[in-house]
């Protein structure tokens, strides 16, 4: 049987995707989002624990058995090849749970959430078309910085490390701009929606 139609929803850290994940939810659309499931994985039990303290050792295992994702994202920010050790292990295993989800989704479509999803490559085969939630660079950090409680420093350090505005505007198919007010949101993702349902609908 055919997958569902499959929309991949990225965009820059704090621009809002989670935001509008979840509006798109209310409406109907499935939702399979691989930072939920990059969780799951390196949560006590995980599936990818074993490989994961193989290759870094119990230092990373916090007392409940889970990852120690703090001080994982300390050791990959710092270390290049850390974090290509860590993709490795984790970034197959994200991006086949994700397909699976998706297949088994029952939603007249499915939103796959992928915060690096112009940076990674690893889902081009599994969309049909790609929505960036955009604003300015300035809100993104604001945003951010009230949302995890990071100084500015940190955070545009992590925007440092994410693809450019530019780039990821270039792959889209689909802008939400959400430079506006919150409540500007939900006009555009209905109208979103009606779309999403049509397309979906004629690719059956
Ligand atoms: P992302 O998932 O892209 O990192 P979020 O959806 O978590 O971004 O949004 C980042 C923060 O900004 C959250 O605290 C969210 O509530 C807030 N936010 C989202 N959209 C707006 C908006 N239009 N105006 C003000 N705050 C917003």
């Amino acid at each position: 049987m055919k997958p569902p139609y499959c929309v991949g929803l990225t965009g820059g850290f704090g621009c809002g995707k989670s935001t509008v994940a979840e509006l798109f939810s209310t409406l109907g659309a499935g939702i399979v989002d691989t930072d939920a499931i990059s969780h799951a994985l390196t949560a006590a039990g995980g599936a990818a624990l074993p490989d994961l303290f193989a290759a870094f050792g119990d230092a990373y295992r916090q007392a409940d058995g889970a990852l120690d994702r703090r001080r994982m994202r300390e050791k990959v920010f710092a270390d290049a090849g850390a974090r290509r050790a860590l993709e490795a292990i984790l970034h197959p295993r994200i991006r086949a749970q994700a397909a699976r989800q998706i297949a088994m989704s029952n939603a007249p479509y499915v939103l796959l959430v992928v915060p690096l999803l112009i940076e990674s490559g690893h889902y081009a085969d599994l969309l049909d078309r790609i929505l960036v939630v955009d604003c300015e660079p300035g809100q993104q950090l604001q945003r951010a910085m009230h949302r995890d409680g990071m100084s500015e420093a940190q955070a545009r350090a992590v925007l440092a490390a994410q693809a450019s505005r530019s780039a990821r505007l270039a792959l889209a198919d689909d802008v939400i701009d959400n430079s506006g007010a919150r409540g500007d949101l939900a006009e555009k993702v209905r109208q979103l929606h009606d779309r999403y349902l049509e397309l979906a609908k004629k690719s059956c």
